[in-house]
């Protein structure tokens, strides 16, 4: 009854490097769909020797690209959109059945990467740099600069949005980029780097390694890669910080989240219950802005019940996707049982639940569980699950809501749900998050608004798209130049 295409098991997922499509040397995985179990390709593992090799077919193209006018680049990553756009639907389909999203969740992803593609392509109209006379017959300029070789590293969860946060800017900012995909959704990349070839953007420009830790731990070492982002889980992102700064680069790396959201009692109901349903139900809580804790303020017994009624009412395949791996069922599972045993009320539980489709069997499924009166402290209440689970914690007032955001390490993004005006003031003022939402489950900056939160959920500085982006993935020059035929003494002569 689905409606998704699944690759041959033989799909050999290999590295783009030089233009050509090359296995790498570390070892082969199998790749399987979390909708139903089955092969959907083969994974090669790249070895440092790959990066280094990726690395030197990416020099040339790196200097020939960086010297382009920003327009001329600009004119190709134009051409990328429209390809993306004619790719849509085998990208979105590719995007489901190696994440085990909704087909409706891809494409939603793709449209927010190619949001970032746009920002991109208004540089050469905001981005003119700024040039002034500073003194007489003195002119003092900034200039944008490309780094050189840049590298993106980029999580499961978002096989087309992730890296759309990255490969625009940094290339358009004149950089050639090698991306290192999540190893357990590489296949969209293929689409993704095909997309670009046919937009016209030289070999070497974009550059493809695929693996896991030996992969992403050469790319930190390399002295030829300028610049790191990577967004995936907190331990992970840490780690990378570390080593990629400890080796001279800049780095910026997005992490994990537990995000709040504060029920007031004022709260409208249905926008209430939909919000938060959709926020921690939408691509199965797997994304980093899944709200898994509501922090009920006084008497929200109504709307907490209602949500547990929806919550109970999803199709799984239908109305909520897969969970990647079977391991992650499995831990999601211990966790509900655990929040049980230490006394939080299971007002829906997941772990019956079964998929609507019958070839859906072998997948990775569990339904959304609420799970009310979860003890402040607990593991329901404060590690990323990163699963359909959510845990109501109760609290008497808005100070103490607030304290309870506050003490979180993460700080990715807080939500209120309120009518009033004071409340969702005090809540954006307050809350200890990079991201605020108002009536909004999922507050996911648009761009030109940038997108990075706070703590343990960024290591570095600043944000991952918008001009922050631009900011990363380039360095300004400044320029002064006298070209006066004058004498005048002054402080510049
Ligand atoms: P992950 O940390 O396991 O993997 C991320 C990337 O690092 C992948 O490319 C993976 O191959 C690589 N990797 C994995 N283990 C490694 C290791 N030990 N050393 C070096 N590299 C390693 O994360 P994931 O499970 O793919 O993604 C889910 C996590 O990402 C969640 O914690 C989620 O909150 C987070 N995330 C954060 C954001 C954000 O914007 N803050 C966005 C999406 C996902």
């Amino acid at each position: 009854m689905h409606m998704l295409q699944f690759s041959d098991p033989d799909t050999e997922v290999r590295n783009l490097i030089g233009g050509g499509w090359i296995p790498g040397g570390g070892p082969v995985a199998e790749l399987r769909s979390p909708w139903t179990g089955q092969g959907i390709g083969r994974l090669f593992a790249s070895s440092a020797a790959d990066v280094a090799t990726a690395v030197k077919a990416a020099q040339g193209p790196a200097r020939a690209w960086g010297d382009l006018p920003l327009k001329e680049r600009t004119a190709v990553m134009f051409r990328f959109r429209d390809e993306l756009f004619a790719r849509q639907d085998a990208i979105a389909n590719s995007v489901s059945a190696e994440s085990g999203k909704l087909l409706s969740e891809s494409r939603a992803g793709l449209l927010k990467g190619i949001e970032v593609l746009e920002f991109a392509l208004s540089l050469q109209n905001l981005d003119g740099g700024g040039k002034m006379l500073v003194s007489t017959g003195v002119t003092c300029e900034y200039r944008r600069e490309p780094l050189g070789i840049v590298a993106g590293i980029t999580p499961f969860n978002f096989p087309a949005m992730v890296p759309m946060w990255m490969i625009p800017l940094a290339i358009t900012a004149g950089n050639a980029f090698l991306w290192k995909p999540s190893d357990k959704t590489p296949l969209t990349s293929l689409l993704l780097a095909e997309a670009a070839r046919a937009a016209g953007l030289p070999d070497g420009v974009l550059s493809i390694v695929q693996g896991g830790r030996e992969a992403v731990e050469a790319i930190c070492d390399h002295p030829d890669i300028k610049a790191v982002a990577f967004v995936g889980s907190t331990p992970v992102a840490r780690s990378v910080y570390v080593r990629a700064t400890s080796n001279g680069k800049r780095a910026l790396c997005l992490g994990g989240a537990k995000n709040h959201i504060i029920l007031m009692p004022d709260a409208d109901p249905e926008m209430a219950a939909s919000g938060i349903l959709a926020s921690f139900t939408g691509c199965a809580g797997q994304r980093c802005m899944a709200s898994s804790v509501v922090v009920g303020v006084g008497p929200v017994d109504d709307i907490v019940a209602d949500l547990a009624r929806r919550a109970g009412a999803m199709e799984l395949g239908r109305d909520m996707g897969a969970i990647i791996t079977a391991e992650s069922v499995e831990k999601l599972r211990n966790a509900v049982g655990r929040a049980g045993s230490e006394g939080a009320q299971l007002l829906a539980d997941g772990r019956g639940s079964i998929p609507v489709a019958a070839d859906f069997g072998d997948g990775n499924w569990i339904g959304p569980s609420v799970l009310d009166h979860v003890q402040p402290g607990s593991q329901a209440a404060c590690d990323e699950l990163f699963g359909p689970i959510l845990s109501v914690v109760r609290v008497e007032n808005l100070s103490a809501a607030l304290a309870l955001e506050n003490e979180s390490p993460y700080g990715n993004a807080a939500s209120v749900f309120t009518s009033s005006g004071a409340v969702a003031e005090e809540v954006a003022r307050q809350a200890h998050a990079g991201m605020i939402g108002v009536n909004i489950g999922v507050p996911v900056p648009r761009e030109p608004f940038s997108f990075g939160g706070f703590s343990d959920s960024r290591f570095g500085h600043g944000d991952i798209t918008g001009m922050d982006g631009v900011a990363f993935w380039s360095r300004q020059k400044k320029v002064s130049q006298k070209w006066s035929l004058q004498k005048d003494q002054n402080w510049m002569n």
